[in-house]
């Protein structure tokens, strides 16, 4: 059978298939990076294709996401749903639940040819048979008791109902498959059985749907994760049988963890548990999630939160979770332009040493000789590096815009706490120290806390600030207090003006030590904007409401004698 990839004007068609069983993975993602480059690299066409034949673990929501995360990324297809209803493309539907006729009629073909056959294995005939095969140790394979059965009676029985699968008659003979990335491998005649094509439900097995579709839908490339790399033998017996043309395969080793372990929500779950035990917490936080789930979960090892109740914790215990899905990166501030870079370079390199590069770059350059045989480790250092070096190579404009976009996704209440000149000042404060979008979200919670909860702990930098020195930083509060009362107007120019002479006069001009107790006075900490910056986002009243609060509270505290 000929490999469509064989005639050199053949067109380029790749396609992306995720099973919408949960959120997108970034090794899916990579996936989808490298077939829509491919194709856009060589005026070929994208095609995502939704494999929702799992009807308990797929869900409508998912595919939904999955495409939001894949517009989000720049991957824009050519054929496949459309989000916005419809779809695009002639060889729809695209979701493999709305094509069961067509498989019928694929299905039938077989069937017709005594390429496949109806099958009426019990459950618990078959796992007795698995049982067995695993006493003996050796690898279970279907031993066709299916076909014991005359032909006229299979045909007969599943017409009236009886309930059984459907199996492809696999060939007694060795399969070799080809891979673009990985090379040959031959798998021994026997080694594939004769595999389910249409399950008990009706619905086709991923082999089977695979099979059509790809070719239906006229792809001429398939890429997907090494996982897939064995069922490609399936695949190659069932495309002969169904005289489609092969393929041209490619299979990419996976995106790992940098300790070689898989990257999975399970990362999740151990970060914030490695936090609780390390914090000897017994209990979860108030107003965080149910005490009884929470020690049934701690007590086994193996359990996992759900991910609503992982989410709620972490945020509780103030635990960053690591990012697994792209969903994730989005909500941690990642630029997708970066994210693709990156995806792309775990796994592909374009040579030359060249690691910054975008999307359009990958398109014109994308090739299966430098994708590399070996997982990929995934080093999130290096991802916060990339995004740190992109947000700094922005405009301020810019920056402030995509900031302003997360926060109206992300932190909406922030937003609107916020007036804008305080939140441009806030964005533009915090724009070089910036790695992610989300970032200035999750630092600046000063600045939207009630005047009144602000508290000082005395902490070593507290201590530091305010009670060393002569005179003390709490003294020169005290003092500074009438020159913010009188500063007009209260904003970040006039009052680098007024403190800078201040200090000259009261503290030989050293502004910092000044300026560090003002900080913690306003903010409750040690870390925040420009202190100016910070004074004119609070405003005069706000800062002298803190002041007081704080110097009342911190004259009244053993350490101030
Ligand atoms: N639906 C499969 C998955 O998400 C895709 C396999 C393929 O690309 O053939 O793993």
């Amino acid at each position: 059978m000929p490999t469509s990839t064989d005639q050199p004007d053949h067109p380029v068609v790749t396609r992306f298939a995720p099973s919408p069983t949960g959120d997108l993975h970034v090794g899916g993602a990579r996936t989808a990076l490298f077939c829509w480059a491919y194709a856009r690299g060589r005026e070929g066409a994208f095609v995502l294709r939704i494999e929702d034949t799992d009807r308990k673990r797929s869900s409508a929501g998912a595919a939904r996401e999955a495409m939001r995360d894949l517009a989000w990324l720049g991957l824009d297809w050519d054929q496949g749903p459309d989000p916005g209803g419809g779809e695009r493309g002639e060889h729809g539907p695209y979701f493999q639940s709305e094509r069961l006729p067509i498989y019928e009629t694929h299905l039938e073909r077989l069937l017709e040819s005594d390429r496949a056959y109806h099958a009426f294995d019990t459950a618990e005939e078959l796992d007795a048979k698995r049982a067995a095969a695993r006493a003996q140790k050796v690898a279970y394979r279907y031993d066709r008791a299916g076909l014991e059965v005359p032909r006229a009676d299979r045909l007969a029985r599943a017409a009236a109902g009886e309930p059984h699968v459907i199996r492809f008659r696999t060939p007694d003979r060795p399969v070799v498959i080809t891979d673009a990335v990985l090379g040959e491998a031959t798998l021994p005649a026997g080694e594939v059985d004769d595999f389910i094509i249409r399950k008990a439900d009706g619905f086709p097995t991923y082999h089977f749907a695979v099979v059509v579709d790809d070719a239906l839908m006229g792809c001429t490339w398939v890429f997907r994760a090494q996982e897939h790399f064995n069922n490609t033998a399936k695949h190659l017996l069932l495309q002969e049988a169904l005289g489609f043309e092969h393929p041209t395969y490619a299979h990419f080793p996976l995106i790992m963890n940098p300790d070689g372990s898989k990257m999975s929500k399970r990362d999740k779950d151990k970060a914030v548990r490695a936090e609780v035990r390390q914090r000897g917490i017994e209990a979860p936080p108030p107003d965080s999630i149910d005490p009884g789930t929470f020690t049934a979960w701690l007590a086994d090892k193996k359990a996992q939160l759900d991910h609503d109740d992982l989410v709620r914790l972490a945020a509780a215990l103030g635990v960053q979770l690591p990012e697994i899905n792209v969903r994730d990166f989005r909500r941690s501030g990642y630029l997708p332009e970066v994210l693709c870079n990156f995806l792309a370079l775990n796994g592909w390199s374009p040579g030359d040493d060249l690691e910054k590069f975008d999307n359009a770059f990958l398109a014109r350059s994308f090739e299966l000789g430098r994708v590399q045989k070996t997982a990929a480790r995934f080093d999130r250092d290096k991802l916060l590096a990339f995004n740190l070096d992109a947000i700094q190579a922005m405009s301020p404009e810019v920056f402030l815009d995509r900031v302003r976009a997360h926060g109206e996704r992300y932190h909406p209440d922030f937003l609107a706490r916020l007036g804008d000149r305080q939140f441009e000042l806030l964005v533009e404060s915090s724009r070089e120290r910036s790695k992610t979008l989300d970032e200035l979200f999750r630092t600046n919670h000063w600045l939207l806390e009630d005047d009144e909860r602000v508290a000082w702990p005395v902490t070593k930098p507290v201590r530091k600030a305010m009670f060393k020195g002569e005179p003390t930083g709490l003294a020169l509060l005290a003092e500074v207090r009438t020159l913010l009362d009188g500063t007009e107007p209260f904003e970040s120019g006039q009052l680098e003006a007024a403190l800078g002479t201040w200090a000259a006069e009261h503290c030989e001009g050293n502004l910092g030590r000044i300026a560090q107790p003002l900080r913690i006075a306003v903010t409750g900490g040690p870390v925040s904007p420009p202190i100016f910056d910070t004074l004119e986002m609070l405003g005069r009243e706000r800062v002298l409401r803190r002041l007081d609060r704080c110097l009342d509270s911190l004259s009244t505290t053993e350490e101030a004698g």
